[in-house]
């Protein structure tokens, strides 16, 4: 997999999030699909953390019983367009980078669900939509490799 691609719509709804929490770490999940002619990911659909998301500085957790609902209620009503792709969250750094607890949870989650999954972070300090591409990464966990890879992460300003 070559690039993750955010439609403005998921770009937006990352931005309201991050300004609504913007003293602490917030996220939640990424739905969208996999395009293999361009063998990319095209991320089209943001679902936030939940009521009982745990939200601190150094520190998230999604409501999983409203964010695994959410995944399940968007694909089944997609008709196949969607389905889910990983996660996102924001840190409390300018240019973002995993912690050793991001990259054992990425681990842990692409172990079970047993397909490739992306976990996208953004850094919420000075947060610009206009800096997006500094304040942010993309990583995944290849299993065959046993390696952990960034991805490159490009934003439209269209919708998909
Ligand atoms: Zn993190």
């Amino acid at each position: 997999m070559d690039k993750i691609i955010f439609s403005n719509r998921a770009i937006i709804s990352i931005q309201n999030e991050i300004n609504i929490y913007n003293k602490v770490e917030t996220g939640g999940a990424l739905l969208g699909y996999f395009d293999k002619k361009n063998n990319a990911y095209y991320v089209n659909t943001v679902i936030d953390g939940g009521p009982k998301a745990i939200r601190e500085i150094y520190n998230f957790k999604c409501d999983l019983d409203y964010t695994n609902m959410m995944i399940d209620k968007l694909v089944n009503d997609s008709n196949g367009s969607l389905r889910y792709l990983g996660e996102w969250h924001s840190h409390p750094q300018y240019t973002p980078e995993p912690s050793d607890v991001d990259l054992e949870s990425l681990y842990n989650m692409t172990i079970g669900y047993g397909k490739e999954v992306i976990m996208t972070i953004f850094g919420f300090i000075d947060f610009d939509i206009e800096n997006i591409e500094k304040q942010s990464i993309a990583v995944i966990y290849n299993k065959s490799e046993n390696a952990f890879y960034s991805i490159p992460l490009i934003f439209e300003k269209e919708e998909f």
